[in-house]
């Protein structure tokens, strides 16, 4: 299989549980959600996202002939002779877009083989193949949910359909309110720390990221 992607590069992850964790973000071109175009935006079934997924122009990007050329890439962008071990596994965030529409079983052993830990986030509405360390769902109001286990479920709030009461029974470790990044930033922060404050289930995830300028 050829895998398209958007961008490979080295970061800090900045949302949830794994906050602060370095790592290869994968990022995948393509959402079964969304285009990806301004275009589209208004008809599209996930409307509110800030991420560009579209082609394969990002730094890194590019197609990949099969899993073990994409999973080299990945692990060329880890930093060579950092300690191993206890010290920090290798991690690989696998996104997009939706990861899930192209991360497959030799992907997942190609990047196990290249000793990487491997996380996804995905809005949900496909089911994983075996073997993914880490598995993070960001489900949307409008978007029927097939995953509903794992280890993270991490919700936009507010999102209107998509209560977190809707969620709070399913089988995941961590459950997340992230304030949506809109025009209205500041209140949805006021409104999902209030509801983690009476809701001790849930925790506020904050993307790190943008408060401190790294991608
Ligand atoms: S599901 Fe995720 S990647 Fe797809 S449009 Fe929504 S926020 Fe963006």
């Amino acid at each position: 299989m050829t895998y398209s992607v958007k961008e490979i590069y080295y970061t800090l992850q900045g949302e949830g549980a794994q906050s602060g964790r370095a790592a290869v973000f994968l990022r995948f071109a393509g959402c079964n959600l969304w285009s990806g175009l301004e275009r589209d935006r208004h008809e599209a079934v996930c409307r509110f996202c800030d991420t560009d997924f579209v082609g394969i122009n990002g730094p890194g990007g590019g197609k990949f002939a099969n899993a073990p050329s994409l999973a080299q890439a990945v692990f060329a962008q880890w930093p060579q002779g950092a300690p191993n071990g206890h010290q920090g596994k290798p991690y690989v965030v696998c996104t997009g877009g939706e990861p899930l529409l192209q991360l497959n079983k030799a992907l997942v052993a190609a990047l196990h083989d290249k000793g990487l830990e491997i996380g996804i986030e995905t809005n949900g509405t496909l089911l994983p193949p075996p073997g993914i360390d880490w598995i993070c769902v960001s489900p949307k109001a409008d978007a029927e949910q097939k995953l509903m286990r794992g280890d993270e479920l991490k919700l936009i709030f507010p999102q209107g359909g998509a209560p977190p009461e809707r969620y709070a029974a399913q089988d995941f470790r961590n459950f997340f309110l992230q304030p949506m990044d809109n025009q209205d930033r500041t209140a949805n922060t006021e409104a999902a720390t209030r509801y983690c404050l009476e809701h001790p289930q849930w925790r506020l995830s904050l993307q790190t990221h943008k408060l401190i300028g790294i991608r």
